[in-house]
């Protein structure tokens, strides 16, 4: 008998176009195959009656057959029929193109069609067959897109699945029962061919389980090094703080005190902190990090400050010039274009010995040593575990950790977040500043466009400025795997049209992720200088950027963004008194987008938007997760509270008692965690 990591060509059918296919979905061994994951799963066992086929709906019948024949259509395309009864009444069946089914059809005696519910000219209400089975069961649907059929996988499967026993289980058998948990061995056997719902429901349980788990073991591992680590304490210095908050133009809110205050309480202790400040998009996350920075350079000591972009960085390093360089607070820019020290341009050194540092990953590349560094802020980011840290680490002889906070883009579900990462870690900022009003914001279709052109004209009279997003930077003609991209809104070839067919009178910016550092920050300037009156950009560089001045934002495309992303992108305006708008424009105003967008439209709270968007993404549904900084997952549910407690209570379990006593397990936490104790 083959062995599981045996290559697929061992099973029938499978030769070297076949393989190659396979290949292209991740499935080279036995293994891979047996724990390829279906995508959905059809149920041919529950069957609505025959009378009560409505049309133009997806249907399953059951029943037995007869009449069958074979037709021509009108333009000579052979056209099968049959009769399907039940108790309740008949239905004709229609396949198209087909003939061949004829014998197969006429040997049987009853099956299940699953179809869609048309009307025929001729014979009334008939049932368009797309999929039939002869017995009622459920079959699962695996991702097509390698040109590899369902059909096809499933009878590879029936021939892998006598090796499945050979899975191993990374759980031990005690766990598994105590927590009601199938063997993984028997969870995919039931996913490639379950018997009925129930069954289903306990595969699902399980490898859901363990994708959960995966995460678990690594966010509770993380915590356990890093209690174990020692880090600089950081005194607090409260007559500072209210001396800086005395000084802005505004005071903060409840949930940014007390932010502060759990991080300055964090600071003062021999552990690294760990973090997570989960709010809103513009609740003021950015002051927060700015007063702990004040803590670290009183001691003494320094803070590096990650931002995804360059963009980011530099208006990071403006932001905190402004608040916090009046407090002696020396702030230098490392970027791909040039280094700054409190705004000058000087030395790659001398940027290295400032008090806070801001950059992008650039900052944890080799050779970059920070002498005094002892606090790290990870702004919109959310790979950036101990590896990292270590990364920095280096420029310390001393081998103390640094002080980790990191921020989100866009908020997490609370009880999400609470679920996952524990009471301890987080502070959530709920409340926005008092005076914002919340964005305006309207579907406008296609057809419509000069409406929101009209509306842009009408701020920029009354001397405000507007953003218009494109999804891409290029047209092109390429399909992409996930959407048809191809007459979606493309950056450059809309802001020509703009720039000279709509608003030639006007200054507009064109700013995307194609271009060098050099000429997007001139861009940005421009624009922020207000010198551009629109600007043109993409996406996902220019996530999280900071023009007060901006009241209208056009989303081109809008129904291809995730919920997450498109509530990222409708910060960017509302920041100031003035009433902002934000109006989308779909590219499809009929498809599923289109749900979002009308939910978008009503909802302005980023945590409810956030839950919204767990319950409308079904699992396997991954659009949109690396913008809110969701964990991917295939089969558990991120609204599953109960199996994200029980992945939680068991990673705690397991690491507690040692995760070496688990091989299969270790292998899944990412860090090393021998590595890092020393
Ligand atoms: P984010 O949380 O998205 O990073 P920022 O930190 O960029 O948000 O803050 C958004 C804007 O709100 C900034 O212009 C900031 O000065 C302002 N702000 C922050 N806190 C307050 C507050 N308590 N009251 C009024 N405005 C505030
Ligand atoms: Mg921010």
């Amino acid at each position: 008998m083959p062995t599981l990591l045996d290559p697929v060509t061992v099973l029938r059918g499978i030769g070297p176009l076949q393989k190659a296919r396979l290949e292209k979905l991740g499935v080279q061994t036995i293994q891979d195959l047996l724990t390829f994951l279906p995508r959905r799963f059809d149920d041919y066992s529950i069957a609505t009656p025959i009378n009560s086929l409505r049309l133009g709906e997806a249907a399953i019948a059951r029943g037995t057959l007869s009449e069958i024949k074979l037709e021509h259509s009108f333009r000579g395309l052979p056209v099968v029929r049959a009769m399907l009864t039940d108790e309740s009444g008949s239905i004709g069946l229609v396949w198209f193109n087909q003939a061949f089914l004829v014998p197969t059809l006429e040997r049987l005696k009853e099956m299940t069609v699953m179809g869609k519910v048309a009307r025929d000219r001729h014979k009334g209400k008939v049932l368009h067959v797309q999929q039939y089975e002869l017995q009622p069961r459920i079959v699962p649907i695996y991702p097509e897109t390698a040109g590899v059929t369902s059909k096809q996988l499933r009878y590879f499967l029936s021939q892998a699945l006598p090796m499945a026993h050979q899975l191993t289980d990374p759980l031990p058998e005690s766990i598994r029962e105590k927590e009601g948990l199938i063997a993984r061995e028997r969870a995919w056997r039931i996913l490639h061919a379950p018997a009925d719902q129930a069954e289903l429901a306990k595969a699902k349980h399980r490898i859901g389980f363990d994708e959960l788990l995966r995460i678990a073991l690594n966010v509770v591992s993380q915590k356990h090094i890093l209690q174990k680590g020692k880090s600089v304490p950081i005194p607090h210095d409260v007559a500072l703080v209210r001396d800086f908050v005395h000084g802005l133009p505004f005071s903060l809110t409840p949930d940014q005190k007390k932010a502060t205050w759990h991080i300055m309480q964090d600071l003062e202790k021999p552990h690294p902190m760990n973090r997570l400040l989960n709010g809103d998009v513009g609740s003021g996350k950015t002051i927060v990090g700015a007063i702990a920075i004040l803590q670290v350079q009183r001691a003494k000591l320094q803070t590096v400050w990650l931002a995804p972009t360059e963009i980011l960085a530099e208006q990071h390093a403006k932001t905190l010039k402004k608040l916090i360089s009046p407090f002696g607070v020396s702030v230098g820019l490392l970027s791909a274009n040039h280094c700054e020290k409190n705004g000058d341009m000087c030395e790659r050194d001398e940027v290295l010995g400032c008090d806070v540092v801001v950059g992008t990953h650039a900052l944890l590349q080799e050779g970059v040593r920070f002498e005094r560094l002892a606090f790290v802020i990870v702004d919109e980011q959310h790979r950036f575990g101990v590896e990292q840290r270590s990364q920095l680490k280096r420029g310390r002889a001393d081998g103390n950790i640094p002080h980790l906070l990191s921020m989100t883009a866009t908020p997490i579900p609370r009880s999400f977040a609470l679920a996952l990462y524990g009471d301890l870690e987080l502070s959530t900022i709920a409340q926005m500043p008092t005076g914002r009003r919340p964005v305006e914001t309207e579907i406008i279709l296609d057809s419509k466009r000069e409406q929101a052109y009209k509306k842009i004209r009408a701020e920029i009279k009354k001397g405000r400025q507007a953003f218009i997003i494109c999804p891409l930077v290029e047209e092109t003609n390429q399909k992409e795997s996930l959407f048809d991209y191809d007459s979606v809104k493309a950056a450059k070839a809309e802001y020509k049209r703009l720039k000279t067919d709509v608003f030639p009178d006007l200054t507009v910016g064109l700013v995307h992720g194609k271009m060098s550092a050099k000429e997007k920050t001139f861009e940005m300037e421009q624009f922020r200088a207000g010198i551009a009156s629109v600007l043109v950009a993409t996406s996902v560089v220019e996530v999280g950027v900071d023009v007060g001045n901006v009241t209208m934002m056009v989303i081109e495309g809008a129904d291809r963004f995730g919920l997450a992303q498109l509530h990222q992108l409708r910060g960017r305006v509302g920041r100031n008194v003035y009433q902002s708008q934000c109006l989308l424009i779909p590219h499809n105003p009929t498809g599923r987008g289109m749900q979002r967008l009308e939910i978008f439209s009503t909802i302005t709270d980023g945590f409810e938007l956030a839950e919204k968007d767990l319950a409308l993404r079904g699992p396997g549904e991954m659009y949109g997760t690396a913008q809110s900084g969701l964990p991917d997952l295939k089969m558990a549910s991120l609204t599953d509270m109960p199996l994200i407690a029980k992945a939680r209570r068991v990673a705690e379990e397991i690491i507690t008692d040692g995760i070496e006593k688990y091989p299969d397990l270790a292998s899944l936490v990412e860090t090393n965690l021998h590595a890092h104790l020393e």
